[in-house]
């Protein structure tokens, strides 16, 4: 297939921000495209080159971008420089530059293959003088690409292909082009997804051998598995109602959720809660993993926490983020934050996967599989039938240093379900009992310039909750405190790359900030209270025509949420849940139901959806 097909959808998907459009287009696109093409197009299309599980950067910076720009239109670095601070957009200044060039090569004969390999050998050139290297190729590849071609190029280059293609409208769009759009292909398409995590495969399996096809996939050691959540509740009493009278409680420990590979060659890669991978960061768990785990290959995921190096005694979380993200002194760290890895569910034992085993018989094959020392241990574990030891549970918990607990369903059909967030899974946390609501995790998508002190940089920011049915960001907050100097400027420089003039697809608001950013950073922030805004879009209509959710007097809890991408963040449909339980708990309080405009009706979440056996596993 011609790149220059692809670059004509992705100019169509520019032009519309409807789901329904978006998903026609990518559906046409891959009904067009070859067999051999298909996942190369929807790794693409996702501003990839492999899962993003994979890791796989281009390192292509600006100054690079300009210089291959440059020798492809025969003009200077400079020039192309001048000319994109005027357009604000390295993208459109190819493509107006390639237009002006006398006479181009073979315009319109790159193939998407060709396209693909030019950026993965991008990626894979590393060393002394691969800048030169990657200018090269990248030139190259502009050299015989047309004006709307050279756009699309440099946007995939530098990282900011704007066409908003998400997992959940590639998943749509699979659906109606390998599933006539039928509500349960589309289901099993997602499961697919959510057990492999790579929607390039997926979509190779569709194409070869169908939907059937999909239930051949298999837990793979290597791949990660998209991780089942849990649900919220007010009390524990509910969290026994919910569960039948009984259930299996557990300590639960605030730190980073790690999914722990074992190869048979005694490998290990550890993997984070949005799957990057991040074995290296904790050396140290891969030796003691091998040493504790009696047979592999195998999975298992845990809670990796920060200890005391005298005691042992579970330390505050914040110390376990110093050790993310850093590639030097990654030994000093480990001795001054050492860690334990608190093991809590296994996926695969021995090769055998159980995923598809309820709770206790995994919990049973975890005690059996690993052997704790000390820097693996087994989550504290109990069975709870009264709300007398849940109460006295969940003290033992906090006393120890726990965040609360995690309460887990004995239930037959209390299966390992990948990537689904339901009422098998409840967490119940220390902060539920102050009466303070759970924090809520927004993504940043505009900037609003600070005045006074802040003047010059941004103040506040805005900030939007997930809507996956709608694979939109709709903003319900604009936050401004909790912040200090050297965390704005911090943020201001993490959040550059993604600045751009127009609001970016998917983002759905009623504010106008000083600069859009695109959806990629999550924050952690707490409010007051929820209510109902006309400019704010998070559940709009949900509960009065027009009216959104809005966090009232958010604070920034000084969390920055990096193990969250952007589709991990908090959901319209939790904050819905929120408000509609704010609403229940005030009207209890004052004796009175709430008024009628505002009365919230049953959230109809995703969650709240009956439980489903997973499939294809
Ligand atoms: P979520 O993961 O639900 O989107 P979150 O990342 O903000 O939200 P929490 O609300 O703190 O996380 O709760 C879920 C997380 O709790 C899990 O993803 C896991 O990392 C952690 N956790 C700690 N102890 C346990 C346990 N015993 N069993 C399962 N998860 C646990």
């Amino acid at each position: 297939m011609r790149f220059r097909e692809l670059a004509e959808r992705y100019e169509e998907l520019e032009r519309t921000t409807k789901r329904l459009e978006m998903r026609a287009t990518i559906a046409r696109a891959v009904r067009e495209a070859p067999r051999a093409d298909l996942a190369k197009l929807l790794y693409l299309s996702q501003g990839l080159l492999r899962p993003e599980y994979e890791g796989v950067e281009l390192g292509v910076a600006d100054s690079l971008a300009r210089r291959a720009i440059a020798i492809a239109a025969g003009v200077s670095p400079e020039e192309v420089g001048r000319r994109a601070q005027a357009s604000g957009d390295l993208g459109r200044t190819a493509e107006e530059l390639l237009r002006d060039r006398p006479k181009p090569l073979d315009p319109g004969e790159l193939s998407i293959d060709e396209v693909y390999d030019g950026f993965l050998g991008i990626a894979r050139t590393h060393g002394p003088g691969s800048t030169d290297a990657k200018v090269d190729r990248l030139a190259s590849l502009l050299a015989r690409a047309t004006p709307l071609e050279a756009r699309y190029l440099i946007r995939f280059a530098l990282g900011t292909l704007r066409v908003g293609v998400r997992e959940m409208t590639i998943l749509d769009a699979l659906s109606e082009a390998f599933g006539a759009g039928d509500p349960a292909a589309r289901e099993q398409i997602e499961d697919a997804f959510n057990l492999t995590s790579d929607i390039g495969l997926v979509a190779e399996v569709l194409a070869e051998r169908g939907l059937s096809g999909l239930r051949e996939l298999r837990l793979t050691v290597g791949r990660p598995v998209r991780p089942m959540l849990a649900e919220r509740a007010r009390s524990l009493e509910e969290i026994l109602t919910r569960m039948g009278g009984r259930a299996a409680f557990e300590f639960k420990y605030d730190g980073l959720r790690v999914q722990a590979h074992l190869a048979a060659d005694g490998s290990v890669r550890l993997f984070s809660r949005r799957l990057e991978e991040i074995g290296p960061q904790f050396p140290e768990l891969a030796p003691a993993l091998v040493a504790s785990v009696r047979q592999r290959p195998s999975i298992i995921e845990g809670e990796c926490i920060p200890v005391d190096p005298e005691t042992g005694e579970m330390r505050p979380f914040q110390e376990v983020s110093r050790r993310r993200g850093r590639k030097h002194e990654v030994t000093r760290l480990a001795e001054e934050v050492p860690v334990v890895l608190v093991v809590f569910d296994v996926l695969l034992a021995g090769g055998e996967s159980l995923l598809a085993e309820p709770m206790p018989k995994r919990r049973a094959a975890l005690e059996s599989l690993v052997r704790p020392a000390e820097r693996v241990q087994l989550a504290v574990h109990r069975p709870v039938a009264s709300p007398e030891e849940a109460a006295a549970f969940f003290d033992e918990a906090v006393a120890a240093g726990a965040e609360g607990i995690m309460a887990k369903s004995l239930a037959p059909e209390s299966v390992y379900r990948p990537g689904a967030r339901g009422f098998w899974w409840i967490k119940y946390k220390r902060e539920y009992v102050a009466n303070l609501d759970d924090s809520i995790d927004g993504v940043v998508v505009g900037g609003f310039y600070g005045r006074g002190r802040r003047a010059g940089r941004f103040g506040s920011y805005l900030l939007a909750a997930y809507n996956p049915t709608a694979d939109r960001f709709e903003s319900f907050t604009r936050v401004g405190s909790g912040f200090d100097d050297r965390m704005l400027e911090r943020l201001a420089e993490r959040l550059r790359p993604w600045e751009v003039d127009e609001r970016p697809p998917g983002v759905d608001t009623g504010l106008a900030p000083d600069r859009w950013i695109r959806p990629q950073l999550v924050l952690e922030v707490k409010g007051a209270e929820l209510t109902l805004s006309p400019v704010h879009r998070a559940a709009e209509g949900r509960f009065r025509p027009g009216a959104g959710l809005a966090l009232r007097f958010p604070r920034f809890t000084g969390r920055l949420r990096d193990d969250k991408g952007p589709t991990d963040a908090t959901t319209s449909d939790e904050l819905a849940e929120m408000y509609a339980r704010q609403a229940r708990t005030l009207s209890k309080s004052t004796a009175a139901p709430p008024p009628p405009d505002e009365g919230p009706e049953a959230p109809s979440s995703a969650s709240e959806r009956g439980p489903r056996a997973p499939k294809g596993v």
